[in-house]
């Protein structure tokens, strides 16, 4: 029997039957955008039916102009939008997959001039103001949903979503916060929740009984004035009266100051909620499918998800762009075949809001199918890789999947190079995931792991390519006094306070406030305990309350007393962590400042001194300054170690550097992961 009964088992919606409990959620990944992606989205969404899912939906797609979310962002209006569709649709069917589209209205997230919304209230997340709709504007929006809906259809789609959450259109509607009409879209509830019920009873109408209608309910606004629990129970009555197949969950409004899906959210952290849903429900005998979201990415936590009565479905979206073979892989008891979703956003979100394809770090092919190929070699080489941190590990499994003979040395006793630091950091415990997965990848591709073997270039005769993945050495910053006798304790590299092999003080200075330095910042004040792992206590920080009983389920966040006084500092100017990932840098600042962490720029590292850190400040080098610090943690950033690579080559012996070695300036494992995969394709 299979571990994941409740998962695997299929889903009857009366008209049709869905093959399992997995829902892939709407993500946005550019191919949406334009027409000249088409054939690239079919291929990307063609591979995930083909693994199995249940049923998938689109990245959003704007009914009109004004639903846009950015500029010429992907709309379904005409009937040839509709025909492009198909290709999609039909790759999707003859995989045996579903695929429904989401409808995506922005209101007011809009980033154009042309967004509308049910009041004139300006959102802090976009720098354009909203026109406020009149009854006929709205009267109009609620067509080109209809429209939209009837188009999908035409194009082949099963189903369509709703998006009714995040605070889109639809939500601004139901809170409010962003609604003060006072006519019959305003002012009471009742009328609130009157455009919802409106779309989905007249999507219906059109679209006919055996079409797929999700609606995506917005659970905990995490907004002052979000909607009370008694709100969400009645909105959820009346689309389901007016004929919603399934209601997904949605999590909070996009200008929410808490997480929801960063890899510091625990697992299945908002699943609690859907529960409530599900159980209002079925005391109201309503036996609407549910679905869970956020933050599920392994098998196990789905299947405990359904198991303990939370949901219908699960919802999965970003584990999907990791591993589109994730369900295939569940069914077929490869659990520890699973590129898991670190849930880090560096290659599918960071990218949107930069306006790049999405794709994935643990998995560069993700909506790169068609552009990054692995394929058999025809003539097999033997080939050397150095170094088992990211880059290494993906070269060496690409290489051997292709069917080439590799060796994978490391000079440590474990793969991982860097990762094994990333992964004791707390909120970064998906790391581990990503050794794992290598692990099983090196076993089953049949890679020679050599470990503790620090190799010479006379080691490396004999193969025909060589792959110098040695990673990187952090950097010496060189401060003025950092190597006298007398403060040997008390200075100290991140690679001692992260391994604990060195004891760290009660004051601390961090010089440097990269990535490393606000992981390490992070890493001292929690000092051994995880928030990830302890959702009580996560909720409590963040200010995650019961809507039952707040509102929203909004609190004022409650940290607990900081564990250590520290200073985080950077030379340039301006406030530290500019050069944090877009979507989750806001997280790391405001972990520190509810921790009371000085985060100060401008700074001049002058001298070390047996009682701290003696600092000037910007570049006229003024109001000298001394911080007592118990503990001086240099993160300082990363040089290339490359040292085999003259004595290979004075050898003869051709070598590619990738990852670290090459290049340390803005390395991330995206880079090394994505580097190491490239270059091993094209061996
Ligand atoms: P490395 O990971 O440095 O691996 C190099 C490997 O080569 C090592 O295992 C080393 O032992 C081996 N080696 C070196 N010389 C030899 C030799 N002569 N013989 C044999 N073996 C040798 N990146 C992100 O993208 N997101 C994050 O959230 C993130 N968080 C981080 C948190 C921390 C605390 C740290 C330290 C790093 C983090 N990083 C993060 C950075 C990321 O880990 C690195 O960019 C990545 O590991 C670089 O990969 P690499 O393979 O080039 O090198
Ligand atoms: P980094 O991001 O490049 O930061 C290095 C820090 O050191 C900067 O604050 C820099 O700022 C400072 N610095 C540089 N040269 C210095 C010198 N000579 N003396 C003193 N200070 C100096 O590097 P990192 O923090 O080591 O991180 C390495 C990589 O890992 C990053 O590129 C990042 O992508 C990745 N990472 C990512 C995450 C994540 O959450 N996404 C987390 C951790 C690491 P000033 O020059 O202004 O002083
Ligand atoms: Fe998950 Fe990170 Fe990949 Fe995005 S980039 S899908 S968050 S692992």
């Amino acid at each position: 029997m299979s571990a994941y009964p409740h998962l695997l088992e299929p889903l009857d919606l009366g008209f049709t039957t869905l093959r399992n409990r997995v829902l892939m959620g709407s993500m946005h990944t550019g191919l949406e955008d334009g027409r000249k992606h088409f054939d690239r989205a079919a291929a990307y969404f063609a591979e995930r039916a083909r693994g199995e899912v249940g049923l998938i939906v689109t990245g959003g797609f704007a009914p009109n102009v004004a639903g846009w979310v950015k500029p010429f962002a992907g709309t379904l209006s005409t009937s040839g939008a509709a025909q492009r569709h198909k290709l999609i649709t039909g790759a999707v069917h003859q995989e045996g997959g579903k695929i429904a589209l989401q409808i995506l209205h922005a209101g007011r997230y809009g980033y154009h001039p042309f967004i509308v919304a049910p009041s004139r209230i300006q959102s802090p997340i976009t720098p354009f103001k909203p026109w406020a709709l009149s009854e006929r504007g709205i009267e109009r929006q609620i067509r080109a949903f209809v429209r939209c809906a009837q188009l999908a259809r035409e194009a082949g789609y099963d189903g369509v979503e709703v998006m009714g959450s995040e605070g889109y259109f639809i939500n601004e509607f139901l809170s409010p916060h962003s609604n003060q009409r006072d006519d019959a879209w305003g002012g009471s509830y009742a009328n609130r929740m009157r455009l919802p019920v409106e779309i989905v009873r007249r999507i219906r109408e059109a679209c006919g009984p055996d079409f797929i209608i999700i609606y995506r309910i917005s659970l905990l606004d995490l907004l002052p004035q979000g909607q009370k629990w008694d709100e969400v129970m009645q909105l959820a009555q009346g689309v389901i009266a007016a004929g919603a197949t399934i209601l997904n969950s949605g999590i909070g409004w996009h200008e929410a100051r808490v997480p929801t899906i960063a890899t510091s959210v625990p697992r299945a952290g908002f699943a609690w909620v859907t529960k409530k849903l599900r159980e209002g429900l079925r005391a109201q005998g309503l036996n609407t499918p549910v679905v869970a979201t956020n933050r599920i990415n392994m098998p196990e936590v789905a299947e405990e998800v359904l198991a303990g009565g939370s949901a219908d479905m699960v919802s999965m979206a970003r584990p999907f762009l990791a591993d589109p073979e994730f369900v295939k892989k569940a069914r077929e008891g490869r659990r520890d075949e699973i590129n898991t979703c670190i849930a880090c956003n560096q290659a599918c979100l960071d990218h949107t809001f930069k306006n790049q394809l999405a794709s994935c770090l643990v998995n560069p092919r993700a909506a790169h199918e068609t552009v990054l190929r692995i394929t058999p070699v025809q003539t097999k080489k033997k080939v050397a890789v150095v170094g088992a941190g990211p880059a290494g590990l993906a070269a060496a499994t690409t290489a051997a999947e292709r069917g080439h003979a590799v060796t994978l040395f490391d000079a440590a006793a474990e793969i991982g190079g860097q990762f094994n630091l990333a992964k004791r950091i707390p909120g970064k415990e998906e790391f581990h995931e990503t050794l794992r997965y290598f692990a099983k990848r090196i076993e089953l591709t049949g890679v020679n792991l050599r470990l503790n073997t620090r190799v010479t270039a006379e080691d490396l005769k004999g193969f025909d390519a060589v792959l110098l993945a040695t990673g990187v050495t952090p950097r010496n910053p060189r401060i003025p006094g950092q190597d006298a006798p007398e403060v040997a304790d008390k200075v100290l590299g991140y690679i001692d306070v992260l391994r604990g092999s060195k004891p760290v003080g009660q004051k601390v200075v961090v010089v440097g406030a990269g990535g490393i330095g606000f992981d390490v910042a992070e890493f001292l004040l929690e000092a051994g305990h995880s928030l990830t792992l302890d959702p009580a206590a996560w909720n409590k920080h963040w200010g995650v309350g019961d809507p039952a009983e707040v509102p929203g389920g909004y609190l004022p966040p409650q940290p607990g007393a900081p564990r250590r006084q520290i200073t985080l500092l950077q030379r340039k100017p301006g406030k530290p962590g500019g050069t944090l990932g877009k979507t989750t840098g806001w997280i790391h600042r405001a972990m520190l400042k509810m921790a009371k962490v000085e985060m100060l720029g401008s700074a001049n590292y002058e001298r070390i001194t047996p009682e701290g850190l003696f600092v000037t400040w910007g570049e006229k080098r003024e109001n000298g300054q001394l911080i007592e610090a118990d503990t001086i943690v240099l993160c300082a950033g990363q040089e290339p170690l490359r040292e085999l690579q003259a004595p290979l080559q004075a050898l003869g012996i051709q070598v590619q550097l990738i990852g670290g070695a090459l290049e340390a300036g803005e390395l991330d494992a995206k880079r090394a992961i994505r580097q190491g995969t490239e270059v091993a394709a094209a061996l």
